[in-house]
Parts: C-alpha cells; structure tokens; sequence
C-alpha cells in the first residue's frame, strides 16, 4: 500500500506518528494508499523548518522571489494534466473540471508574480518642512493553510503564492482525503529553485491542525472548509493572537425571473447545481423560481438534470464523477430522503444510481426536489452533493428576503434580461459573490474571493487584494534629514 507523506524542509518525511488514514479511489471504492497523520512534533518541525527559512526568504530581493515564481508558473502550467490525474483518482472529479481547478489556481501563481508592483508603497513628498512620509509592507512570519477536500489543488493555491511571494513561509495541512496533489506541488516548488523550508505540506487530521492553531511560530492562519470548522478555527487561533481568515460553507441560491432564457437557465443550473458532483463551496444547491417562471423551468430542469452522463473521472465521457467518501454518499442519500419525508417532490432521483463496472463506486446521481420550502432539512443543510432543492418566490423582494434569512451568504446569481431586477437583486443581497446569468461567480485571481455571514470568518477574503494585504502588515515612516539645528518641542508635532 503506497503511504503518502509529510514535505518538510524540502524533503519527504513520515514524522515519528504512527497514525494512518485511509484514502480512496471514489470512482472503485478501493482504498489505494494511506496517508501518515502528523503528531504535534511533526507540526513542530515543520514550524521550525519554515521559521528557519523566514530569515533569509524575508529578506530575499523581490526580483529573486520573482523569477521562482515564474518559475514555478511554469512548471505548474507543463504539469497540468498529471496534476488534474491526481485530482481526479483521490477526489472523484472527472479530468476536465479537474483541470480547470488547477486552471484557476495557475491564475493565482500568475497573479502573484506581479508581487513587485503589488506591493509599491506610498510616498508623501515634503509632509512638513524638510520631512517625508512612506509607507510599506512587510511579511508575517510563518503562515499556516488549512484546506478542504474539495479543491486540493486550488484552494492551496489561494494562499501559498501570495503569502510566499510576499515573503512569508508556508505551512500546508491539506485535506486527508486527497493530499497527494499538494506533495506534488511541492517538489515542482523545490525544482522552481524555492529555498528548502519556505514551502512545507504536513499531512493530518484534528491532532495537526490544534498544534498549528496554538503554535506560537505561526503567526497567521488561513482556513477554507466547513462552517463549523471555520468558527472553531476563527475561535481558537485569535485567542492565540493570530491573523485569521476562515471561509466557511454555502447554501447558494440561484433566482430564476420569468424573463429568462428558460433553456439557458436550466442548462447553467443544472452545470452549476451538478458540476463536480455539487461538492463546490459555489455549487447553487438552492433553485428559486420566482413568480410564473417555476412550471416551465421544472420542465426543462427535469430533461437537462435526467441527460447528464455520471461515470468515473478518468473517462472522457462523463460530466459527473462520484462523491469523495462512502460516507458522503451515504449522508447525502440520507437528505435527500429527509427532503422527500418534508414534503418535497422528488422530479429527478439520483438515489441508488449504479454505474456499470463501477457497483462499489461512490456514485448518487443528480437530484432534484421540488416545492422545498425553507424549513425543509434538504435546504437548511448544506447537502455537499448533486441535490437541487427548488422554491418558490412570489416576487424579487421576497426572493432577496429568502436569500438574506439564510445564515450563509457565499455566492448567489440571477437568470434575467431585466436589468432594473438584476440591480434591486445584486444591491439588496447579503453576499459576497453574485452572477448575473452567471451561476458560479469565482471571482478571478486579481479579485478576491470571499462570502458574507456563516460562509466566512475574519476580516479579509482570499487572493487578489486582500490576499496581499492580509499576508503583510503595514509600517509608516516619517523621516527627515536635519542640515540645520531645529528646536525640539513637547507639544504634538504638526506639520509646518
Ligand atoms: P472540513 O471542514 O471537514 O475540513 C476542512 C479542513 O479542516 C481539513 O483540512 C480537515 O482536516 C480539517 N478539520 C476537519 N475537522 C476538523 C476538526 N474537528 N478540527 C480541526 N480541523 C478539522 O471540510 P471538507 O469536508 O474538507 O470540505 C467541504 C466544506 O468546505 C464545505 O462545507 C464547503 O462549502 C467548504 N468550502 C468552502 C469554500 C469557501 O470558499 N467558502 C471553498 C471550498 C470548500
């Protein structure tokens, strides 16, 4: 059984912990490698190799950090499908979205190469007589990421290129369910030239992520995962004085005005509600067909939902793969029953779908459940699975009331031609991401990324510019060079 282990100081390690977890293949249902879960003495010595490298990475030219960046944006471009593999076969995704989510973590990479121009200060010229005034930023230290299952390739790459590119080092705790995509990254990252120790992956479950979290080293910590993970992770390391950006979960609701294109509608909700098997944190889970649109929507809805190919990842045929665990699937069988017994209609049922040559795949197909009404378990849960749940809304105002009485606020998007409607909707909504008949909004790389409410946790969202900003801290300089004698004084100083 192959064992899948730690990077730390530019070296393959398993740590001193015995501690193993199991990791699948979803689209056979055959466990294909364990990986090493780390001890607090493991997070330690990758805390250690990183504050080691934070000397010199911090002080290393800008014009140096950026040729390794460039660098390594190559390697990570020519890398690309072997990278989109291991995605697929620990994940389930099939290869091209696969490739896609290396796509949008690539274009964070690209971004952070501008770091010279991104990190420019200011400069007040003659602020009082003979005095100037500038500002800059400098990094935080050791940083820490901790990321889901969902995107192992992408999410990482939300953080790492920004925070080593500002000089900061880097600690990873991918998910346990798919970490072999990130020990790849990490030798492309020692072959772009990184210094050992400014890049280090740990591999582990709840023991690694506390040791991080009250680690006295660490002195920022990005998280992206579940709400209640999010809160935790929020909770405990400010406690400890640290930065903390925690994303959390989603229930994204997609309106559909009467206006629309119905066939356009339904094939973006239905790529947007089964893509990637609805395990996106911007999947829209959540239908609300507003006025008259909802009986003919459910009839397009209904065909494009029951005409989309579930298969293993690795064929080029399928648009859906599996879901990522056994457990998933059973948890999100066990909703949508749960949907059904509170009175929704099941119009498309992906329950106990089996695909051929793949029985003991982690397969549910997609799902649709109409007349939901918001007390139902299948929308005040956050399924993480191909299941749409479909509403009703008199109006556009009770249609923004619904979206802003749920706790998540991460994206949300509108099916209209109606601009007035599309203006009322992205101005009175309570979210950070919002398409117009746009269904997954991610905002590009030089945009960040990041929800309202239960979906995140801190003051800055990921990448772009608070990316930037949340990996650095600000200092301000005034200065002057005094060829005269001037007189000191007690009072405040003020410019003259
Ligand atoms: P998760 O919260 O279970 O795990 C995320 C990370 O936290 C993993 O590295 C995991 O090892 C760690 N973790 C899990 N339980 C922990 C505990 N009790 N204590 C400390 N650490 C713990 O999330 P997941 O199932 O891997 O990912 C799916 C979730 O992530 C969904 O809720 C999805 O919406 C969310 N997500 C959000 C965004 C976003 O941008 N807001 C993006 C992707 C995924």
């Amino acid at each position: 059984m192959r064992t899948i282990t730690h990077w730390i100081d530019g070296a393959t390690t398993a740590g001193g912990s015995s501690r193993r977890a199991p990791v699948w293949e979803p689209a056979s249902g055959r466990q294909q490698a364990e990986v090493v879960l780390a001890s607090s003495d493991d997070v330690d010595a990758a805390v250690a190799a990183a504050a080691a490298a934070f000397t010199s990475w911090s002080q290393t030219s800008l014009s140096r950090r950026t040729s390794i960046l460039f660098r390594f944006r190559e390697l990570v471009n020519s890398h690309q499908h072997e990278l989109a593999e291991l995605v697929t076969d620990e994940h389930g995704k099939v290869l091209s979205d696969a490739r896609g989510e290396v796509q949008r973590g690539l274009e964070v990479i690209e971004f952070a190469c501008g770091i010279p121009q991104l990190l420019k200060g200011e400069f007040s010229d003659q602020v009082s007589t003979d005095v100037d005034s500038w500002t800059f930023r400098q990094p935080l230290g050791v940083v820490a990421g901790i990321t889901p299952f969902n995107f192992p390739a992408m999410v990482p790459m939300w953080m790492y290129p920004i925070a080593i590119a500002t000089g900061n080092t880097f600690v990873l705790k991918p998910s346990e369910r798919d970490p072999s995509v990130s020990m790849r990254l990490a030798e492309l990252w020692a072959e772009a030239g990184l210094p050992d120790g400014v890049f280090n992956v740990v591999q582990g479950d709840k023991v690694a992520v506390d040791a991080l979290l009250d680690h006295p080293d660490v002195a920022a910590v990005s998280f992206v995962g579940s709400t209640p993970i999010a809160k935790y992770i929020h909770e405990r390391a400010t406690a400890t004085g640290k930065r903390v950006q925690a994303l959390g979960g989603a229930k994204n609701h997609a309106l559909i005005l009467p206006d629309a294109d119905m066939q356009f509608a339904s094939d973006h909700l239905s790529a947007a509600a089964f893509g990637s098997a609805g395990e996106r944190c911007m999947s829209i889970s959540a239908g609300v067909a507003v006025g008259s649109a909802g009986d003919h929507l459910m009839e397009v809805l209904d065909r494009t939902a029951r005409s989309v190919k579930v298969g293993p990842g690795r064929d080029t045929q399928s648009e859906m793969g599996p879901v990522v665990t056994s457990q998933a699937r059973d948890r999100i069988v066990g909703l949508i029953d749960a949907g059904e017994q509170q009175g929704g209609t099941v119009t498309v049922d992906g329950r106990g779908l089996v695909v051929p040559g793949h029985e003991d795949g982690f397969f549910v197909g997609p799902t649709v459940i109409d007349d939901v009404t918001p007390d139902n378990e299948v929308y005040t849960t956050e399924v993480f699975g191909p299941v749409l749940a479909m509403l009703r809304a008199d109006t556009v105002d009770d249609a923004i009331d619904l979206v802003n009485a749920n706790p998540y606020g991460n994206g949300t998007a509108v099916f209209t031609r109606d601009g007035a409607a599309a203006r009322q909707f992205v101005r009175g909504v309570q979210v950070g991401m919002i398409g117009i008949n746009v269904p997954v909004p991610v905002p590009m790389a030089y945009h960040s990324f990041g929800g309202w409410k239960d979906s995140l946790f801190g003051e800055h969202h990921v990448h772009g510019p608070d990316g930037v900003r949340f990996y650095t801290r600000g200092k301000v300089v005034t200065a002057r060079w005094p060829d005269t004698e001037l007189s000191a004084s007690l009072d405040m100083p003020t410019a003259d």
